[in-house]
């Protein structure tokens, strides 16, 4: 075994000593590999959100990106970089079809903490070949026209927007199910990003719905005036209702259709041959968004 084989396949050892250094990655530099990313993942599995942001910003400083769509998650995230003094850069996408609520919420935002957000848009030519052909509103008509739409509008964009970064930052938590149960704090990206080089944080996974709701409450964030009127998980204005009692958070979206919440920009996680864990590098899944 070559000595960086024996490197890559050693266990970390104590639970900070990835924190306790910037990565050796980031813009420019060569992208990690699975084996490698899976030890530093697994070493950071008990950090804490502020500890993995500092790290993340110590490791990628502006290549590190927070992708939001402005749910609660997302605003704690923002709070907490804020109160961190990490100047990460903040991206989000506009579909077409959000509900002016989020819209205004990013101006909220934007005035508290003097962010420059930067909106992406969905290429307009694919948007016209889109309701060409399916009709404004042909996610309601089969699983597959949803994620064509949630392609076209969101995906495509999200993917263009994070071309330069090296690592994004998502507002995920396990306690929202499905495939997010199964999440690493860390991931190697390559949903995202099919050439590799792109990491995933994930700083809020094992947070639960009441203690982002409680670190609200305490630092007066502003959040979605939705979640005032019954919503529990917020994306796109048609594909989005009010939660009912007893109902998963993320049953409301797209609620007509009952196969897995996401809408593609979350990598499935399987298994990582012969490294004991698990990394992300399957087909899309996800939607935190
Ligand atoms: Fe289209 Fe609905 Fe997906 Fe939004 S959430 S991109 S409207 S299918």
């Amino acid at each position: 075994m070559s000595s960086c084989c024996r490197e890559l396949s050693r266990p970390s050892e104590s639970p900070s000593e990835t924190l306790s250094r910037p990565l050796p990655v980031g813009r420019g530099r060569s992208d990690p590999e699975a084996a490698q990313v899976e030890v530093w993942a697994r070493d950071l599995e008990r950090a804490s959100a502020e500890d993995l942001l500092s790290w993340a910003y110590a490791s990628f400083g502006d290549a590190l990106t927070v992708a939001t769509s402005f749910q609660a998650e997302g605003v704690v995230i923002l709070d907490l970089l804020h109160e961190l003094g990490l100047p990460a850069r903040v991206l989000t996408v506009d579909t077409g079809r959000l509900p002016e609520e989020t819209l205004e919420l990013v101006d909220r935002i934007r005035s508290r903490y003097g962010l420059r957000v930067e909106i992406v848009y969905p290429r307009a030519e694919d948007v016209s070949d889109l309701v060409r052909a399916g009709g404004p509103n042909l996610f309601l008509e089969s699983p597959e026209n949803r994620l064509r739409c949630c392609s076209v509008r969101k995906v495509e964009p999200f993917r263009r927007a994070l071309e330069g970064a090296a690592c994004w930052v998502s507002g995920l938590r396990r306690s929202q199910g499905g495939a997010r149960s199964q999440a690493r704090r860390l991931e190697l990206d390559r949903v995202n990003r099919a050439g590799g080089g792109l990491l995933k944080i994930n700083p809020l996974l094992d947070w639960s719905e009441e203690q982002v709701w409680e670190r609200i409450r305490e630092r007066r964030i502003p959040y979605h005036a939705l979640y005032d009127r019954g919503y529990r998980s917020i994306g796109c204005a048609p594909c989005t209702r009010a939660s009912r009692p007893s109902e998963g958070e993320r049953a409301s979206r797209w609620w007509w259709e009952s196969g897995p919440k996401e809408c593609g920009l979350h990598p499935r996680l399987v298994p990582l041959g012969g490294s004991g864990g698990d990394v992300a590098v399957g087909p899309g899944l996800g939607g935190a968004q």
